[in-house]
């Protein structure tokens, strides 16, 4: 029993070694990342259910490593995220997204909205107000077209500081929207303080649908909750026909997810809008 015991400790031991020295990696190459324009953003459409036409788009951040190729934003988020390099990142993405929404505002699709994530660190940063302030003017683009997601992990701490952080950014005209819901723990009675726009329904909830009658059931809930606060509605993590019926028999306004698209490229998304938004 020692043996193992010893054999295992050893074994965790190089385990996170190799773990602790793979993060350092990591965070070593992101720094670079930026300057090297190794970042890139692809988008996936919002959908309208009842016209089945698109309304706005994610941003969705893409790292293609030198050496390693794509790298998930779930697995270098992260690392950003507790280095600090997110702020810098994420000033990247906001500047990015603008201006491609611009490019299609450009392009005739004037209806077009563009979502934007942001990470905790970021929310509470100091400068984000001015980031996005010079944003939106350095584009010369509709604010009102804007929408920023935080999740509902994010709202968990200092409530007052929040409410606050969440006017100060809507003072801008700016769209918000809380990703992921259902995942966290915000209590309802919070969730009438934040002055959001859009509730996103979190795809764990949507993959066992129509089947599953527990998330039938929680989606519902959600629907009437963000309906009865005055909150639209978007499903994300749409994979199937019969679950965008059901969607639709619960009144969800909105939708995301490969049934209609994958997250894309400029080009084709732009030859998604054609098809898909009226000019
Ligand atoms: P998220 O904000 O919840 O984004 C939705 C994720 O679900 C995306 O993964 C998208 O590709 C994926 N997805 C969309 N439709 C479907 C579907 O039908 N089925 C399935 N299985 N997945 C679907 P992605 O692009 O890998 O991003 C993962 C997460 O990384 C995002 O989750 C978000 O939390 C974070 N992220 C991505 N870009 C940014 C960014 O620019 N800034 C920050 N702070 N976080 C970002
Ligand atoms: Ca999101
Ligand atoms: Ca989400
Ligand atoms: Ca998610």
């Amino acid at each position: 029993a020692k043996e193992s015991g010893r054999s295992g400790y050893q074994f965790y031991t190089e385990q996170m070694h190799i773990d602790a020295q793979q993060l350092v990696e990591l965070e070593q190459d992101l720094r670079s990342a930026l300057k090297n324009n190794e970042f890139k953003l692809v988008y996936q459409p919002q959908v309208e259910l009842e016209t089945m036409q698109i309304t706005g788009v994610e941003a969705l951040l893409r790292w293609h490593h030198p050496q390693k190729g794509l790298i998930p934003p779930d697995k270098f988020i992260p690392v950003a995220e507790s280095s600090g390099l997110i702020v810098a990142i994420g000033a990247w993405v906001i500047n990015q997204a603008c201006g491609q929404l611009r490019y299609w505002h450009d392009l005739g699709f004037e209806q077009l909205s563009m979502a934007i994530n942001l990470s905790a660190r970021q929310f509470f940063q100091k400068d984000l107000f001015a980031t996005i302030a010079q944003a939106i003017a350095a584009h010369g683009i509709e604010a009102g077209k804007v929408e920023f997601e935080i999740t509902e992990s994010m709202m968990m701490r200092n409530i007052e500081e929040i409410v606050d952080r969440l006017h100060h950014i809507k003072t801008l005209g700016v769209q918000l929207s809380i990703d992921d819901f259902g995942t966290g723990y915000s209590s309802l009675s919070y969730l009438k303080r934040f002055p959001l726009n859009k509730i996103k329904i979190d795809r764990s909830f949507v993959r066992g649908l129509p089947d599953d009658s527990d998330d039938g059931a929680i989606v519902e809930a959600i629907i009437a909750i963000a309906h009865s606060l005055g909150f639209t509605v978007i499903a994300e993590g749409v994979e199937t026909a019969e679950q965008l019926s059901l969607l639709a028999t619960k009144r969800c306004g909105e939708f995301q997810g490969y049934y209609f698209s994958k997250p894309c490229s400029v080009q084709a998304l732009s030859a998604l809008l054609l098809e898909h938004l009226p000019k």
